[in-house]
């Protein structure tokens, strides 16, 4: 691929250079927020010369179940998302690690404020990372607790990862910037710790780590779900699923926030308190690795998390 010059995306059901990808102004995902996306992550490893996927078929699964939540009846299996994200990154000959974004978008042009009649359509563009990440800070995070409160199951589901709800992670992560802070932890309307503005928590108390349950007002985090296997299965450490108090972030040994774009990202200090020792903890830094590892493709215990593109795409070819 030329340096950092994206030449495709996927419109309309093909593969078309990115300036013809455009919507309307009339359109009404535009008008009042009804999209959903994926935030997907390919793996370059050099060595191979092998693009990686993680965890597609769990993005896109989560992709469809989003879209469904609004109503958004998309004409497409994770079968044939994958197929489409392949021919994308075919075409565009990637060959560096790079954020990927498919969007479910309600394509109708009426201002009718109702879900009915929806017309689906996706777009697939693509982010070179060829710096590495784009969340993740030297030495960790200094996070605050957010003023704001998590929108709620009952009002737009966090579960959901539909773009007008990211109306509220952009608040608690805007403020958060604004007040010195690198991004926030921001808790639900019950007062218990949901999770930070675009990524999954996970403390760490005596040896045990913890996070909150899929029902406290989060998103079901593919990486948070991976990384509880690996905890378990491959750390041999002790997880809990449970409501966390806003005290328990100022009491933890360690913390981290994990995410696709976050990876696995060290906090090391809360509201001026340092986290632990103020340093990145040890399990974090092991699993981190860890999880570094299974992307590239270096962990032949965890293959069946990835899709290798190029491979794949011969097979299909
Ligand atoms: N919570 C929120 C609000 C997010 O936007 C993200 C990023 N997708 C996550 C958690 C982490 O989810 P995942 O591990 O699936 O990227």
């Amino acid at each position: 691929m030329s340096e950092n010059n994206v030449r495709y995306a996927w419109f309309d059901g093909a593969v078309v250079p990115l300036e013809q990808a455009k919507i309307s102004v009339h359109n009404q995902a535009l008008q009042y927020g009804t999209s959903v996306f994926a935030g997907m992550r390919a793996y370059w490893n050099a060595e191979r010369e092998q693009l990686y996927l993680f965890r597609p078929f769990d993005h896109f699964e989560r992709l469809l179940q989003s879209a469904a939540l609004l109503r958004l009846d998309l004409n497409y299996t994770p079968a044939q998302l994958l197929q489409s994200l392949i021919e994308l990154l075919q075409a565009e000959g990637v060959d560096c690690n790079c954020y990927i974004r498919p969007l479910v978008y309600a394509a109708n042009e009426s201002l009718g404020v109702h879900l009915l009649d929806s017309r689906p359509e996706l777009a697939i563009t693509l982010m070179p990372l060829r710096d590495g990440g784009f969340v993740s800070k030297a030495g960790g995070m200094h996070v605050c607790i957010s003023a704001w409160r998590r929108v709620e199951d009952n009002a737009i589901p966090a579960r959901g990862k539909i773009a007008g709800s990211y109306v509220n992670s952009l608040m608690i992560r805007s403020d958060a910037m604004l007040a010195g802070y690198d991004d926030a932890i921001v808790l639900n309307n019950d007062g218990h710790i949901a999770e930070c503005s675009v990524a999954n928590l996970f403390l760490v108390r005596k040896g045990v780590a913890i996070t909150p349950p899929v029902t406290a007002d989060v998103l079901e985090g593919i990486v948070r779900r991976s990384l509880i296997h690996l905890l378990q299965e491959a750390l041999n450490v002790e997880v809990q699923e449970r409501p966390v108090d806003r005290t328990e972030a100022y009491l933890a040994d360690e913390m981290f926030m994990c995410g696709t774009g976050a990876e696995i990202t060290p906090i090391t200090r809360v509201e001026h308190r340092p986290v632990g020792d103020g340093e990145i903890g040890a399990l974090t830094s092991r699993l981190s690795q860890r999880f570094l590892d299974i992307v590239y493709g270096r962990d032949s215990r965890y293959m069946d998390w990835l899709e290798p593109v190029f491979a794949l795409q011969r097979a299909v070819g």
